[in-house]
């Protein structure tokens, strides 16, 4: 595991897009991407480059159910505002929220990311530790699946929606298996609020009680950090 530390969420953008221009460089051709306010600076950055996007995959972490892709909640909506609408993809993968046989879904983008492997995978963090909508829990074995949503994570995502009640509480989310089977993670975390998440991921015992600590068992983990997220770190 790596870990570079930066300034701000601005600098972790910028040194997250040299790792990806470096990899695209060695011949990376399916970038895993996230959503959140996490990812965003890294966005920016590859919007403001003059690197071309049209020839690459990729494949989103997961999507919220009930939600399609022209509802601005969606993860769908959020990563063509944020990124495909500047710079589009060849082809962009992301879970199907309105999938009447959720089961068949997950089964469908499992075989995605094994058509598609995925070169630099993006994670965010959250409070919990969970990576992706896996939450504390969740099994290290497990490939995409329909995810329950913890209350912790429905309070962190309210202040996107209208109201608490207005959150959906379920999700289809790549799982842990699924994540591990990136080539290369690279996982941004800005703000004392991931303190102590970082702290788990980084130096405490890899357990399922805190999800991202499964990064320990990567060969090639970057995570980038500002100083109030690693300021619990030796
Ligand atoms: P955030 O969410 O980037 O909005 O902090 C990260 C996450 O919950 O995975």
């Amino acid at each position: 595991m790596e870990i570079i530390r930066v300034k701000d969420a601005q600098a972790g953008g910028q040194k997250a897009f040299e790792l990806i221009a470096a990899a695209m460089d060695q011949g990376a051709k399916v970038l895993g991407l996230a959503t959140g306010s996490t990812p965003i600076t890294l966005y920016r950055e590859m919007i403001a480059s003059d690197r071309d996007f049209s020839t690459m995959t990729s494949v989103n972490l997961d999507e919220y159910v009930g939600l399609d892709g022209t509802n601005p909640q969606s993860y769908r909506y959020f990563m063509n505002e944020n990124l495909f609408n500047q710079k589009p993809f060849k082809e962009s993968f992301v879970p199907n929220g309105k999938a009447s046989d959720l089961a068949a879904e997950c089964a469908r983008y499992d075989e995605v990311i094994a058509n598609h492997p995925i070169d630099v995978q993006i994670l965010g963090i959250g409070r919990n530790g969970h990576i992706g909508f896996n939450e504390p829990g969740t099994p290290f074995a497990s490939k995409t699946h329909e995810v329950q949503l913890t209350a912790s994570t429905i309070e962190a995502n309210k202040r996107f929606f209208d109201s608490v009640e207005d959150v959906p509480t379920k999700a289809v989310s790549m799982g842990i298996a699924s994540i591990m089977s990136s080539k290369n993670i690279i996982l941004m975390a800005y703000g004392k609020d991931k303190a102590e998440a970082i702290l788990g991921t980084v130096s405490g015992p890899v357990t399922e009680d805190v999800p991202a600590s499964v990064l320990q068992n990567h060969p090639h983990v970057t995570i980038i950090v500002d100083d109030a997220a690693a300021s619990l770190l030796k």
